[in-house]
């Protein structure tokens, strides 16, 4: 096998991602404790960073593309390393490379669909309002107040065209003066950056900025986590600042306000899964816990890793393109673990936390034993 060098790209670009503070690590294994992967199969970060010191010479490998950016690591090391950053600058290297392994290849094809359509299925960005059929959703203008920025799941996948249209029919119900952007709106980039595209999640990313620039929005509704945190959190390194906040927490807002009401009970008992990108990276833990409390009839439960502590689905940080084995899939121990304290609902609030764990429900032969819900699909049923 062929292998690489890139000594120098690599002490670059971690540099440039502030690779100086994995000199701090000292190595006390902290991080490799708490990553998911380490449930399933070895792997240590620990080993990466120490590595990511000298530039790794080994991009080539499987272990590159594992990590999730689930932020378990991050927040729980002693000196502030910061992991995601540094394995993402050896991502841009490999891409630099254009080194895939295996697994990750089919990146490529996503990234194709990207460039072209602004999608990462490929599909016909003129499909992306197909959704809104028969409801009424209008396209944003400067008159608007909010920009309900849908996101590629929610557009294109069978499975999450029926949670955009559950979204619709709550903001229509509560009167909220919403608009979308229609077949002019990307992907956010969020995912596409963490696999080390650089280059497309900043086309992607100025795109967007344009069309809420050009439009006129100030306040933007996402329905993802992950376009909350890059709209947050990565958008303003373009020198701009939007209003921007989660389905969940306008949901929250209408319900303290009162403007949403619940009339039907669901009784069911019910645990909420927290996305890492809604939890962990956001800090947003309690507003979906607080809804699911004031809908009557739910029992809420609490799995044993709940809040900062919650366990990755394990589709962050771009995995949810890459091939995962049917035994190292994480979605198979949350799903389990919301099996055995007997919830009937395993209800979270992330396209791709949805996507994996409807697949391994059905993978796992439990269709007759839990559902799987976005939040606003139990707010629905109990208006
Ligand atoms: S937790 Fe931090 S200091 Fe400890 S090994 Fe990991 S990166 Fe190094
Ligand atoms: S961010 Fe999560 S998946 Fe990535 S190395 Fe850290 S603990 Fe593991």
């Amino acid at each position: 096998m062929e292998v690489y060098e890139p000594f120098k790209e690599a002490i670059e670009e971690i540099n440039k991602a502030g690779g100086e503070r994995t000199k701090l690590c000292f190595q006390c294994g902290k991080c490799d404790s708490v990553c998911p992967w380490n449930r399933v199969r070895n792997f240590s970060i620990r080993r990466i960073v120490r590595e990511a010191n000298f530039g790794l010479s080994e991009i080539e490998k499987d272990y590159v593309w594992l990590c999730t950016t689930c932020g378990k690591c991050p927040s729980i090391c002693p000196r502030d390393v910061r992991q995601i950053e540094d394995i993402v600058a050896v991502r841009r290297v490999a891409n630099n490379y254009n080194i895939f392994s295996d697994t990750a290849r089919p990146i490529k094809m996503v990234s194709s669909g990207l460039k072209s359509e602004g999608n990462p299925f490929g599909e016909d960005r003129k499909k992306r309002t197909a959704w809104t059929e028969g409801l009424s959703v209008k396209i944003f203008n400067e008159h608007t107040e909010y920009l309900l920025f849908t996101d590629c799941y929610l557009c294109y996948d069978p499975r999450m065209k029926k949670v955009a249209k559950t979204i619709a029919n709550i903001l229509n119900i509560s009167g909220v003066d919403y608009g979308i952007l229609g077949e002019t709106e990307n992907c956010c980039g969020e995912s596409i950056r963490k696999t080390g595209n650089e280059e497309l999640f900043k086309k992607l990313a100025k795109e967007n900025i344009k069309n809420f620039i050009d439009r006129g929005a100030k306040k933007v509704i996402t329905t993802s986590p992950h376009c909350l945190y890059t709209f947050k959190n990565e958008y303003p390194e373009f020198k701009v600042n939007f209003e921007v906040i989660h389905i969940v927490e306008i949901i929250y807002k209408l319900v303290k306000e009162g403007v949403l009401r619940f009339n039907k009970k669901f009784n069911k008992k019910v645990v909420f899964h927290d996305p890492c990108y809604l939890g962990r990276h956001m800090g947003i833990f309690e507003e979906p816990r607080e809804v699911l409390k004031a809908i009557a009839g739910i029992t809420l439960l609490e799995m044993e890793e709940e809040r900062e502590n919650a366990l990755c689905c394990g589709m962050g940080g771009g995995r949810v393109w890459m091939e995962t084995h049917k035994e190292e899939r994480f979605s198979k121990i949350r799903v389990m673990q919301a099996l055995e304290i007997g919830a009937e609902v395993l209800v979270t609030a992330c396209p791709y936390c949805i996507t994996n764990f409807e697949d391994t429900r059905v993978v796992l032969g439990l269709e007759d034993k839990i559902e799987i819900k976005d939040i606003t699909e139990i707010i629905a049923e109990a208006l």
